[in-house]
């Protein structure tokens, strides 16, 4: 087996994974990284399982009571794992209610006191964010493991270009791709020396060059799962351009197996960004894809207004499928053949329902959101109930 940084190494998982390209549209195929499974909780992560994803609490871990309500908001709109820290001895005592009262795996932030890790292992942590090379000896690591063994708990190793050991910058002036590789790998030799294998691991930057080039290498480098981010990514609109670029081409590449997206904005909304950037690579489905033009003087209705109050009153769809809303006729028939619901903007007020890529009947302005709202419901219900299925404008051509 190969070598690095001392790490004992899988041999490359992409060499012998590429499948026929059997689809219709080869084009829209992303070949994926095939990387050792492990559980966290009840939720694969790696080997095929769908990509999860992942956000992190902000309010203060003591804070039980706050640090639920904001679990169930993002476990509302979609959240796989959420980690939460534990910095203080305060923050763990009381964590198995937090573990008991969420409903998806939750991940203890531990970062240099390894006895907040033994705390929320025996409390009900379903992984723990712990780099084994900074908690201080061996027979510190060897005490983790063991809590982490006996509680069926994984381990998240978590690199970041902002906190890489002293003696790897030495070595290598800076923090470089390099350097987070060599950095993942020795906290992994650790592991791998106390016989533990159900690890997961980041190298994350908030330069989207150095992520993208640390993730390649280690992907080409481990077998294991990989967790995604670019981190400290900044603000809503800002960072969500920034993890798209960066999480979006190594999904692209098919690198990554559980992502987590880190804005400064509220976890609900890294869920969201991260769901719709799965999405939109058609890694996962949920709830509703809206598409939508950015309207200009043609259009019939106003559709900015319209996406805003859609989104947000159909929130609550769970169920996958489509919805376009398109302010006239230049691209609206086109986008509507292609989705479940769709909506095109007509004259004076009128505007064309279609129904699962088909003309079907007329609303007027005023109508207009109780109505798409009403037949998203009912159509979601219908895939629910087995009557419907979500639309597929490609199945003729894949028969
Ligand atoms: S679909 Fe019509 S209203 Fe929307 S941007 Fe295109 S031309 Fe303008």
């Amino acid at each position: 087996m190969p070598q690095f940084g001392g790490a004992v190494i899988a041999p490359s998982p992409c060499a012998d994974y590429m499948r026929a390209m059997s689809s219709v549209r080869p084009w829209r195929d992303i070949e994926r990284r095939q990387s050792r499974q492990i559980m966290v909780g009840n939720v694969p992560v790696g080997g095929g399982a769908p990509i999860t994803v992942q956000t992190m609490t902000n309010t203060p871990t003591e804070d039980v009571g706050a640090t639920i309500d904001q679990i169930r908001r993002c476990e509302d709109v979609g959240a796989d794992i959420i980690r939460v820290s534990c910095p203080t001895a305060e923050a763990t005592e009381n964590f198995d209610q937090i573990t008991r009262a969420a409903n998806v795996p939750i991940v203890a932030d531990i970062h240099f006191h390894y006895k907040r890790a033994l705390e929320a292992a025996d409390k009900g942590a379903a992984c723990l964010r712990i780099n084994p090379g900074n908690i201080g000896s061996s027979d510190r690591v060897a005490e983790v493991v063991r809590a982490a063994k006996a509680n069926g708990c994984a381990i998240r190793i978590g690199v970041n270009a902002g906190s890489l050991e002293k003696d790897l910058l030495e070595k290598y002036g800076e923090p470089c791709p390099e350097a987070l590789i060599e950095s993942a790998l020795d906290h992994i030799k650790l592991l791998q020396d106390h016989d533990f294998h159900e690890f997961k691991v980041a190298v994350k930057a908030s330069d989207v060059f150095l992520a993208v080039a640390a993730y390649h290498g280690l992907a080409e480098t481990v077998d294991c799962p990989l967790h995604l981010g670019i981190t400290e990514a900044g603000g809503l609109i800002g960072g969500t351009v920034k993890s798209s670029i960066g999480m979006g081409s190594l999904l692209w590449a098919g690198i990554g197996d559980t992502i987590r997206v880190s804005l400064s904005a509220e976890p609900e909304q890294e869920v969201k960004v991260g769901f719709e950037m799965l999405k939109a690579l058609g890694l996962r489905t949920r709830g509703v894809r809206v598409v939508s033009c950015p309207s200009c003087s043609r259009q019939g209705f106003d559709v900015i207004r319209t996406v805003e109050a859609l989104e947000a009153r159909l929130e609550h769809i769970k169920t996958p499928m489509s919805l376009s809303v398109l302010g006239c006729v230049v691209n609206g028939p086109g986008e509507a053949r292609e989705t479940d619901i769709g909506i095109t903007g007509g004259g004076n007020g009128k505007h064309m329902v279609y129904l699962s890529g088909l003309t079907d009947h007329h609303v007027q302005s005023e109508d207009m959101l109780d109505h798409v709202v009403k037949l998203v419901e009912e159509k979601a219900a219908a895939i629910e109930a087995g009557t419907a299925t979500a639309f597929d404008p490609h199945a003729e051509a894949a028969e």
